[in-house]
């Protein structure tokens, strides 16, 4: 008895759809916004990291560009710190590992763009800073509430530079745009941080 139905149902459903085709056309593509830098891309499958913020497809951006060079950008000394840039942009939810990627991250941009650090020094930044076993290091650094990053560059808007030269102009500006994000709330933090665990020759 219930074929029928059963067949009036499915017809009705493949209407919606055609419509449903029909009025978005090649729009229907779902976006998600990343929620830590706020870039709309198409929503993915995909890995995203344990306790960096970013959406999945925010995340492969980051790998390619970062990891694997792709697309490429021309040569120049601060691009090393599109790492740390990133990392600080996506700061995720407080973790103690959150907390410590964060306070690494902030510290090399620090180091670099304020402190006269040269910029390929920036892994020995990093390294100082969780010098040392792990309870210590997770003494060290506090949450800092992270700035809105609504409407500052992100990933994308390098990866949509045509040239490598302008896809590198735009890290840069990228690079110092997050860094005065979180200098404008919290530089006077980071600044005794650096001078405690990071430029304390002594210790
Ligand atoms: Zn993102």
């Amino acid at each position: 008895m219930s074929a029928p139905k059963e067949k009036s149902k499915s017809v009705a459903c493949l209407g919606i759809w055609a419509l449903h085709d029909y009025n978005f056309g090649m729009h229907h593509t779902q976006m998600q916004q990343c929620p830590d830098c706020k870039a709309w891309l198409p929503a993915v499958e995909g890995a995203t990291h344990r306790y960096v913020g970013a959406s999945p497809a925010c995340w492969a951006m980051f790998s390619a560009l970062v990891n694997a060079g792709e697309p490429p950008l021309a040569p120049h000394p601060l691009t090393g710190l599109l790492l740390d840039a990133y990392m600080a942009q996506h700061p995720g939810q407080p973790s103690p590992q959150a907390i410590q990627s964060v306070a690494v991250h902030l510290l090399a941009l620090y180091g670099v763009l304020e402190a006269g650090v040269a910029p390929e020094q920036a892994l020995w930044i990093r390294l100082r800073a969780v010098r040392g076993a792990a309870a210590d290091r997770h003494a060290r650094f506090a949450w800092l509430t992270p700035p809105d990053f609504s409407g500052s560059l992100t990933l994308a808007d390098i990866v949509a530079g045509a040239t490598p030269q302008a896809r590198t102009e735009r890290a840069i500006a990228y690079i110092q745009a997050v860094w005065q994000l979180w200098a404008s709330l919290h530089r006077r933090t980071i600044a005794d941080w650096y001078g405690r665990w990071v430029a304390d020759v002594d210790r």
